[in-house]
């Protein structure tokens, strides 16, 4: 009587509104996305919250096919459905975020920094630093404005206002900072148990971090390597 077990399958009215307005949910965010020009921060929160939507109805069907399957009593009951695949699909979300995030933001509006000496600097700090030089983009933004990301591959992004605003040692510190802060992570991947700071997806741009203990580390070793730079010139 296995087939029984699937009488509930995607017929069933709660589990079809279920995936019907996860869906919707996903688009709203993506089109949300796409017509206003939000702050960063609720950016990535759509950006995850679509993930979220979007893979929650798949999640939630294989997961009924396999209740179906092992003939286990939450193919006809949604409370417990939802409760095995909520956890999977904020997994499964968390890890494509990771992938998703950057790109989103390294296809928007930027391209690669060309100027030379900020080039050179960065890849003379980053080697100093013991971290991979990141990849250096210029968004079209007047606002001054700079931030890094910290996912698997990290970038500092500058925008042309910030160059119009600072002087070249003003940029340098600017920089320092951030790779500062790409530093912070390298290490928090390595050594930390914070598990929960590197994969959240709001972790991904630096600037997000209500620390202030790391905004403060970061300055001050942009302070410090400056003061050094000095001396020896
Ligand atoms: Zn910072």
């Amino acid at each position: 009587m296995t087939i029984a077990c699937f009488a509930g399958l995607v017929i069933d009215p709660d589990k079809l509104l279920l995936i019907i307005s996860s869906f919707s949910f996903a688009i709203a965010a993506l089109l949300a996305l796409r017509k206003f020009i939000l702050p960063t921060k609720l950016k990535v929160g759509l950006i995850y919250g679509h993930l979220v939507f979007l893979f929650f109805p798949f999640v939630l069907l294989t997961t009924d096919v396999t209740c179906g399957v092992a003939c286990m009593p939450c193919a006809n009951n949604v409370p417990s459905l939802v409760a095995l695949a909520l956890p999977v699909t904020v997994a499964i979300s968390t890890l494509a975020g990771l992938f998703v995030i950057p790109a989103f933001y390294t296809l928007s509006s930027r391209r690669e920094l060309r100027n030379r000496p900020v080039i050179n600097f960065v890849k003379e700090y980053s080697r100093k630093m013991g971290i991979q030089m990141p990849k250096l983009y210029l968004i079209d933004k007047a606002k001054p404005l700079a931030f890094s990301f910290r996912s698997l591959k990290s970038a500092i992004f500058i925008s042309i206002g910030m160059f119009e605003v600072l002087n070249r040692k003003e940029i340098e510190a600017v920089i320092l900072h951030e790779l500062a802060h790409i530093k912070q992570r390298s290490s928090m991947l390595n050594f930390s148990a914070s598990l929960m700071k590197i994969f959240s997806p709001l972790s991904l741009v630096a600037k997000f971090h209500d620390s202030g203990k790391e905004e403060a580390e970061a300055d001050s070793f942009a302070s410090r390597m400056q003061k050094k730079a000095q001396k020896r010139r």
